[in-house]
C-alpha cells in the first residue's frame, strides 16, 4: 500500500487540538458526506468528550453524495445526544446561513455579549473547512469584529456581537482504520495521489462503483453489460470507449484512471457515497476479524 501516514503529525495535532478546544463552546467538525466515517478523525471525538463540548457535525458536499446514505449517516451520528448532524453544501448560501443557529442551539447558555458563543471548525484536509469559514465570514455583521480578539493561544473573529469563531480551522489528519479508508480518501481527493497510485485508487473505486452503483457506471460509460466485469475491466473499458491510447497502441490505463477519478470527484458520475453506517460496520468487522 503506497499511502503512508506519519505519527509525528498526529502527536502535534493532538496537542494543538486539545489546546484549541479548551476555549470553545461548540466544536464544528466538518466531514465529507461521501465518506463520513473515513473522513473523521476520532481524536475530535476523544478530545471533545474529554472537554465535554458539544459537536455540530457537518456532512459537507452533499451535492456529491448519495442522499439516502447521507440521511442514514445523520441518523447514525445523532444517536449521540451531544451531536447535531447537519448535511449541507457550502455551495448553497441558504445552507451556510443555518450553521450558526444550529451551533447556538447546542450551547444555549452562551450567545450574549458578556458570554459570546465561541466556535471552532475542525476536520481533515479538503473537506471544505476554509470554504465554510470564508462563507461564514462573508455573512459577518459589518463593523463588528474588525479587531480580532487575541487570546493566549488563538485569535477569535466576531461574526456578530454575541458570536465568535476561532480564525484558523483546526487541521487534523485522517485516521486510516483500514486500507479501504486510505483508498476512499484518495479517491475523494482528501489526500494527494501520485500517478502510480492513481491507477490503484481508480481500480479500487471502479470495484466499489460496480458493487454500489452499477447503474451509474453503465449510464456514464455506455457499457452494454457489466456481467463479469471487475475494476480493471471498467477502467480499460473506459479507455476503449473514449479512445485513450498510448503511443504503442495499447490502451492508456493511466489516463482512463485519471478520468474515472475526475468523473467521480466532479459528480459527473452521479451522487455517490462510498460508505453507509451498515457497510462501514460490516467492513470494520470483517477487517478486524481477518
Ligand atoms: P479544507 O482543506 O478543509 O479547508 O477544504 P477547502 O475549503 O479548501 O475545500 C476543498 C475543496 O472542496 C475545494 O475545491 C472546494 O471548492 C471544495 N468544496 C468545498 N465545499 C464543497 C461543497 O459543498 N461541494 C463541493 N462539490 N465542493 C466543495
Amino acid at each position: 500500500m503506497a499511502i503512508q501516514w506519519f505519527p509525528g503529525h498526529m502527536n502535534a495535532a493532538k496537542k494543538k487540538a486539545a489546546e484549541q478546544m479548551a476555549d470553545v463552546d461548540v466544536v464544528i467538525e466538518v466531514v465529507d458526506a461521501r465518506l463520513p466515517a473515513a473522513s473523521c478523525n476520532p481524536l475530535v471525538e476523544e478530545l471533545r468528550k474529554f472537554r465535554a463540548k458539544p459537536c455540530l457535525k457537518i456532512l459537507n458536499k452533499i451535492d456529491l453524495a448519495d442522499p439516502d446514505a447521507t440521511a442514514a449517516w445523520v441518523r447514525h451520528f445523532e444517536q449521540d445526544s451531544s451531536v447535531t448532524a447537519y448535511a449541507m453544501t457550502t455551495k448553497k448560501p441558504a445552507d451556510v446561513a443555518k450553521v450558526i443557529d444550529k451551533a447556538r442551539a447546542l450551547a444555549p447558555h452562551r450567545g450574549v455579549a458578556t458570554k459570546p458563543l465561541r466556535m471552532m471548525i475542525m476536520g481533515i484536509p479538503n473537506v471544505g473547512k476554509s470554504t465554510l469559514m470564508n462563507a461564514l465570514l462573508k455573512r459577518r455583521v459589518a463593523k463588528v469584529g474588525d479587531e480580532p480578539a487575541v487570546t493566549k493561544t488563538q485569535q477569535k473573529i466576531y461574526l456578530d456581537l454575541n458570536t465568535a469563531i476561532i480564525d484558523t480551522p483546526g487541521l487534523l489528519w485522517p485516521k486510516i482504520e483500514m486500507p479501504s479508508d486510505g483508498l476512499a480518501l484518495a479517491a475523494s481527493h482528501a489526500i494527494g495521489a501520485n500517478a502510480l497510485i492513481e491507477e490503484e485508487v481508480a481500480t479500487w473505486l471502479a470495484e466499489e462503483l460496480l458493487r454500489r452503483y452499477p447503474q451509474l457506471v453503465q449510464a456514464r460509460y455506455g457499457f452494454k453489460s457489466l456481467d463479469g466485469m471487475d475494476g480493471i475491466a471498467v477502467v480499460e473499458g473506459l479507455a476503449q470507449k473514449r479512445g485513450y491510447r498510448m503511443r504503442g497502441g495499447d490502451w492508456d490505463f493511466e489516463k482512463a484512471s485519471h478520468m474515472l477519478l475526475q468523473d467521480y470527484r466532479s459528480g459527473a458520475l452521479g451522487r455517490i457515497s462510498l460508505e453507509t453506517p451498515e457497510t462501514r460496520a460490516a467492513a470494520l468487522a470483517e477487517y478486524r476479524e481477518a
